[in-house]
């Protein structure tokens, strides 16, 4: 190599160096200004901003780089600190999982989930009567399953659709499970039920179109039972990550994260059950972690192969579910197992009948 290029690639290998120091200087202060703005509550991304440091760029810019270039490396490097700032904010959550953090692990009734062998939380979509729920809770008892899910208050599309038994339902759901031996799992869809289900449950079950109610759940923040939050189904996962922190926030870490599917252009389910969420739940936090194949995908037909995948990713838990007469449920009836197929679906894909 002759000298002359040495020395040429000598002087860029400096300026890598000084554009790297500076990089990381500006990320600093990008972090200090994070701080000022959190103290004052305002949002981290503000386009003004951007648009202010693009003019005063291209009015310094003495070229060789065309204008064009400036705005297009410079988009790159204020991308970078917004994520930078996302990426840190994340971890500043409670909810974020602290290095070395072990999995969580609650004690439910008589029961454990998360930080044991993957369980199954199954029952019916809705409660019905006294004769169904003890059908279902019998079966559960006898195939070693010890959650029992089913809805008394349902948030249901149309508001001339059976809408649920209400406090009755969380009353027979109670006697099920207490002569099972069961935990029970139900949805809460107002605040105006909480004593209602602090009576009768042993896990706030916040429902996918709830996802969003602020207000619901700093309520369950308050409570000492577990929160079952189900994703929304247009929810991105920092969004779901940030529902989450409203229940911590207010006090009560138990919370249980729920996969149910995303609405997406597919019709061949009822949702795109999207199991990527399961890792990266689990390397962001120490929440177990459960899915719902379910509502999921609305399919009996792939509930085995979709609940071992959910277990492969890492899921703590399994939701399912179930009814004595599926064809005469009061809703979601075509993607509810019957007693005979839930037992082969306990068998093969937990290994018991
Ligand atoms: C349910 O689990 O009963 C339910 C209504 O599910 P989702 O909120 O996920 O639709
Ligand atoms: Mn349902």
């Amino acid at each position: 190599m002759s000298d002359e290029l040495r020395a040429l690639r000598d002087r860029i290998d400096g300026i890598n160096e000084e554009l790297l120091q500076l990089l990381n200087e500006r990320l600093q202060l990008v972090e200090e200004v994070k701080g000022v703005k959190q103290r004052s509550s305002s949002v981290l991304f503000s386009p003004e901003r951007e648009a202010e440091m693009f003019e005063k760029l291209l009015l310094a810019n003495q070229g060789p780089l065309t204008a064009d270039l400036v705005r297009h490396i410079f988009k790159e490097i204020f991308k970078l600190s917004l994520d930078h700032m996302e990426a840190t904010g994340r971890r500043s959550l409670r909810v974020h999982r602290g290095p070395n953090a072990p999995d969580a692990s609650y004690e439910i009734g008589l029961h454990r989930l998360g930080g044991v062998a993957p369980q199954l939380i199954a029952g019916p979509c809705s409660v019905e009567s006294e004769e169904q729920v003890h059908q279902i809770a019998a079966t559960l008892k006898d195939l070693g399953v010890g959650f029992l899910r089913g809805g008394a208050y349902k948030p249901r599309t149309s508001p001339y659709s059976f809408q649920g038994l209400g406090e009755e339902g969380l009353r027979l759901l109670r006697e099920a499970a207490d002569a099972h031996g069961l935990a029970v799992v139900t949805e809460i869809l107002d605040p105006r039920h909480f004593e209602a289900h602090q009576r009768y449950s042993d896990v706030f079950q916040v429902g996918t179109r709830n996802m969003y109610n602020y207000e619901l759940l700093r309520l369950l923040g308050q409570s000492d039972k577990p929160v079952f939050l189900k994703r929304g189904f247009m929810a991105t996962l920092e969004e779901f990550l940030l529902a989450a922190e409203y229940i911590a926030k207010e006090g009560n870490e138990r919370i249980i994260l729920c996969e149910r599917g995303i609405r997406t252009h597919e019709r061949w389910t009822r949702n795109t059950l999207d199991l990527s969420a399961v890792p990266l739940l689990k390397q962001e936090t120490a929440l177990p972690v459960v899915v719902d194949i379910s509502h999921g995908t609305g399919r009996k037909d792939i509930m085995v192969p979709m609940a071992r995948a959910a277990i492969a990713a890492g899921a703590d838990a399994i939701m399912c579910e179930a009814h004595p007469n599926p064809p005469l449920a009061l809703s979601d009836n075509a993607q509810q197992m019957d007693l005979g197929e839930l037992r082969a679906f306990v068998s093969e894909v937990f290994g018991s009948s």
